[in-house]
């Protein structure tokens, strides 16, 4: 997609019709691909009886865009297989937050979008969080190596910032926080970040995800000098920390400042864009965080393209909920 095809985009998607024209050329190009067994071909088009529309089972008119595979003649649409698949959420809307999303640095909420497109709030939460499906990385994506960053953070209220009724007597008598832990491992490479909500920040806890996410044989691990990292570092090529407590972040070529400014600008949108995220869904921001700061030296238009790209494929956490 062209830097003017973008900024005209509003403009072209005037019917749903429209909408569909658009995320075909975006996913096939000019060449449909049958989701059902994924032939190429020259496949039919469906035209409506009536040029434009057809009638659904229910009565009403729609602009859907219908091919028929030329291999196994099964019907389908470009939607078949994505996150947008059965959602009664016109797609102009979908694409239109899409571009949305991909252009605001620091994200846009639910509640913009049910603003903006006159959606119900449940409509607008349920779309948010398709979208940050799409965004998660690939399940297969390879491991990290090279200079790679590990460091954590602490995310949320504590105990005395609430109101009295939600402290429970365990919390009093403990002092316990209900700050959460977000780990983040920052490839200094590629920029590349992958963060995840954890219960605590012990070695335990750390190492079977250092073990997941990295080539640890190939990486030169970065941290600061806490205990845990110093028995994790073991099976990797090399190890250099920086001293948090004592005000270091930069020691030479070392230093955790990409994942300082990685989680610096997580906080920011958590609190200024979204207003507090509930421990529950942290890790679907999280997925957003990530895609946002790895994709971030690309261009808007690159970033909408790589998120179209990863709208197939997916596993659909969310229902659309009834009467959207
Ligand atoms: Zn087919």
């Amino acid at each position: 997609m062209s830097k003017v095809s973008f900024l005209s985009l509003a403009d072209k998607l005037r019917t749903e019709g429209d909408a569909y024209r658009v995320l075909e050329e975006m996913r096939w190009g000019d060449q449909p691909i049958c989701p059902h067994c994924g032939s190429v071909r020259k496949h039919y088009f469906l035209t409506p009886a009536n040029g434009a529309s057809r009638k659904t089972r229910t009565g009403s008119t729609s602009e859907r865009r219908v091919w028929k595979c030329a291999d196994c003649r099964k019907q389908f649409t470009v939607l078949v297989g994505t996150i947008f698949h059965g959602s009664k959420i016109p797609l102009r809307i979908w694409l239109l937050v899409i571009f949305d999303a991909c252009s605001a640095k620091n994200g846009i909420s639910a509640r913009e979008v049910e603003r903006k497109y006159g959606l119900t709030p449940k409509s607008a939460w349920f779309l948010m969080h398709r979208l940050r499906e799409a965004m998660k990385r690939e399940p297969i994506a390879g491991l990290l190596s090279g200079r790679v960053i590990v460091d954590e953070t602490w995310y949320g209220g504590t105990p005395k910032n609430r109101h009295g009724h939600k402290r429970t007597k365990k919390d009093r008598l403990q002092g316990a926080t209900d700050k959460t832990p977000i780990v983040a491992l920052v490839s200094r490479e590629t920029g590349e970040v992958r963060s995840q909500a954890i219960p605590n920040v012990t070695a335990a806890t750390l190492k079977p995800i250092l073990q997941a996410n990295i080539n640890t044989k190939r990486t030169h691990l970065h941290t600061d000098s806490g205990m845990q990292y110093q028995s994790l570092a073991e099976p990797f090529a090399a190890h250099s920390t920086v001293d948090h407590r004592a005000g270091e972040y930069v020691r030479q070529d070392v230093t955790t400042n990409h994942a300082e400014s990685y989680f610096a600008q997580l906080k920011r949108s958590l609190d200024g864009t979204f207003h507090h995220v509930s421990r529950e869904h942290l890790h679907r921001y999280l997925a957003e965080f990530d895609f946002r700061y790895t994709t971030c030296k690309l261009s808007d238009v690159e970033r909408i393209d790589m998120l179209v790209s990863r709208v197939g494929g997916r596993r659909l956490m969310y229902r659309e909920p009834a009467g959207a």
